[in-house]
């Protein structure tokens, strides 16, 4: 099963993916970690990784496809993924859609977490104030230029899966159980017991 989720910074994809792959007991593959295990590794290519997600800019199409394959072929990944962070631009819907049929698989669900602006930016500047989950792109000016980014590129992305039928939305806004149990009331995925 692949499962894909969508949402601006500070949506909550990051939380509600690892919920899911816990339910569901299928990795989730989250292309920003990914990205930053690159940068911490200190390579030439992690600096100029680094240098784009500072600025609040995505990395290069390409770039993010071979990673994504390359994670996609790991044995854990025999039953499916939840994928947070990728497609985020009108290529990497074609990108995707390839990747997946070279590997007898096809996209299952696309869930958009929901949530207005200010409680993003809310979100973002708590993680920022946190020591444990701070990240360099939630300073207040890269989380505003990074909803600029999510904006000019990816919802012209979401406004296609939203035509072709693809897209199931949920309202993001609420504690993460509150969340959690929207998302597998909508795709009924709740296992016994959850
Ligand atoms: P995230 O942790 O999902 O917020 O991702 C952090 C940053 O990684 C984003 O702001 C982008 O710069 C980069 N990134 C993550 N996924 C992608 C992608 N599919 N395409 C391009 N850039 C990405």
């Amino acid at each position: 099963m692949i499962i894909t989720l969508f949402g601006p910074p500070g949506a909550g994809k990051g939380t509600q993916g690892a919920r899911l792959s816990g339910a569901l007991g299928i990795p989730h593959l989250s292309t920003g970690d990914m990205l930053r295990h690159v940068i911490s590794s200190g390579s030439s290519l992690g600096k100029q990784v680094a240098a784009l997600i500072d600025e609040g800019n995505f990395v290069p199409d390409d770039m993010i496809r071979d990673v994504l394959s390359t994670r996609l072929d790991a044995q854990d990944c025999m039953r499916g993924a939840i994928l947070d962070g990728f497609p985020r631009t009108v290529p990497q819907i074609a990108m995707l859609d390839e990747i997946l049929s070279t590997r007898g698989s096809t996209l299952d669900a696309a869930i958009l977490l929901s949530v207005p602006d200010e409680i993003l930016l809310d979100r973002i500047a708590i993680r920022a104030a946190s020591g444990e989950t701070a990240r360099p792109d939630d300073r207040p000016e890269i989380a505003a230029a990074r909803l600029e980014t999510y904006r000019v590129k990816t919802a012209p992305l979401l406004d296609i899966y939203r035509r072709e039928g693809r897209l199931h939305e949920v309202d993001g806004t609420g504690s993460p159980d509150e969340v959690f149990r929207r998302i597998l009331f909508l795709h009924k995925l709740a296992p016994a017991g959850v």
